[in-house]
């Protein structure tokens, strides 16, 4: 199994589960648990595209919107040929937990289409995202949810899904999404603040272990937006990144890859295999290196029951959403291994997309020292909050991210009570 064909068997269950967890440490009723375990609303487009060669395809779009007790929903919008429905539930309800933990005022929702976005022409993505666009208005807006770059789509799609839904309204809407480019109302900071969010729990992960991030060894699997940027941060906080990969391969160097040159590299020939120096290894052969933080930032399921006793890391730091499965989670708390669960670990994302938001609204725009800092300071509070209910309950840090994340929500919602 490669990244590329990820496996999605099951990950709706796994969400729920991991749900149920929570809601027995919280003691939630069976009606309140029914509500919180299945997704509000959940739309499918068939919708066509014309394409280059002046043919007209089909393609399958969807927009899920898990729960809405603390705020409008967010969550990002992803390209993938193997996008599914579970999928999408999975990943609509992991992000009303990771706002919630994160204590941001959005429920959570998810999009995708399935495409594989590296078959077409710019022209052809440009179409294919306007349509889709105007097949979810009916969902997505400023008040009611809010999309954002995912997998396959960055600033450039979320350009095209803003100027769309404006024409639509006859007005700019910026607020419509998040993730944008800065000149049409993105946020300093965006591009990179997955990434840096997961620095700053990594730091306090480090932290409270009495470990030190200068000289730590480092290994990353997947190298797009959120990888390449933890390693190129982690880097700077002096640790030696020993190991990165994409879709199509691995690259090992004990001694420390030079990350500047590896994106220099990627950027040139779109893949990091065959960087000079360095021996090459498969994306999966890189997880079982032996390290002291290993971030899996590619996709669902890469750390699961065949590899995860094989795994010689302290730190697992999720900056992709579901990486660890079940099985793999099991191990990795039997084998002391302290995991950093993705609703904490990349929430920093999210967490500067609501400040993209606020600053829509208000047309009143921060620097990117005042994004960073105040991500910083939800960073380290959501840190603390979620150590300290692992430490109280002697659990594991997802546990708890659930626990707190959870119980927020379920206070919500029996706040706001059952219509009508
Ligand atoms: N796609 C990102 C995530 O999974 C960001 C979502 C957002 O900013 O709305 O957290």
């Amino acid at each position: 199994m490669t990244t590329e064909s990820h496996e999605t068997n099951n990950l709706f269950q796994m969400a729920q589960n991991q749900f149920n967890t929570a809601a027995d440490f919280l003691g939630l009723d069976q009606g309140l648990r029914k509500v919180l375990s299945s997704c509000k609303r959940e739309l499918t487009v068939n919708f066509p595209v014309l394409m280059d060669d002046g043919t007209i395809d089909v393609f399958t779009g969807y927009r899920f919107q898990h729960n809405v007790a603390r705020g409008p929903a967010k969550g990002g919008i992803r390209y993938h040929p193997e996008v599914n429905p579970d999928e999408l539930r999975a990943l609509a309800m992991w992000m009303t937990w990771k706002c919630a933990t994160v204590d941001i005022p959005y429920g959570g929702a998810k999009g995708g289409v399935m495409v594989d976005p590296k078959k077409l022409s710019k022209h052809e993505l440009e179409n294919l995202t306007r349509r889709y666009a105007t097949e979810i208005a009916l969902m997505i807006g400023p008040d009611t949810d809010i999309p954002a770059p995912d997998v396959n789509t960055d600033a450039q799609t979320m350009a095209w899904i803003m100027d769309t839904y404006s024409m639509h309204k006859g007005y700019t809407v910026t607020a419509v999404v998040t993730g944008k480019p800065i000149n049409i109302g993105g946020a300093e900071g965006r591009n990179e603040a997955t990434a840096r969010g997961c620095q700053y729990v990594i730091r306090e992960a480090c932290r409270e272990k009495g470990m030190s991030l200068d000289g730590a060894k480092v290994v990353v699997q997947g190298f797009g937006n959120a990888g390449s940027i933890v390693a190129r941060l982690l880097a700077e906080d002096g640790a030696i990144i020993v190991a990165v990969s994409d879709s199509t391969g691995g690259i090992y160097n004990p001694k420390g890859l030079d990350v500047r040159k590896v994106v220099a590299f990627k950027q040139e020939h779109s893949t990091v295999v065959g960087y000079p120096n360095a021996e090459q290894l498969t994306n999966h052969e890189i997880l079982e290196l032996e390290c002291d933080i290993l971030v899996p930032a590619a996709f669902e399921n890469q750390l699961n029951e065949e590899n995860a006793g094989k795994v010689k890391t302290k730190i697992v730091a999720e900056a992709a959403n579901g990486p660890t499965n079940l099985a793999a989670d099991q191990i990795f708390q039997d084998n002391g291994i302290f995991v950093l669960p993705d609703i904490l670990a990349n929430a920093g994302g999210v967490t500067v997309s609501y400040f993209e938001w606020v600053q829509d609204l208000q047309s009143f725009f921060w620097n990117e020292a005042e994004t960073n800092k105040r991500l910083h300071q939800i960073m380290v509070k959501a840190f603390a909050q979620v150590y300290k209910i692992s430490q109280e309950r002697k659990i594991d840090m997802r546990s708890a991210a659930y626990i707190l994340a959870v119980g927020r929500v379920a206070e919500a919602a029996l706040t706001r009570g059952i219509y009508p």
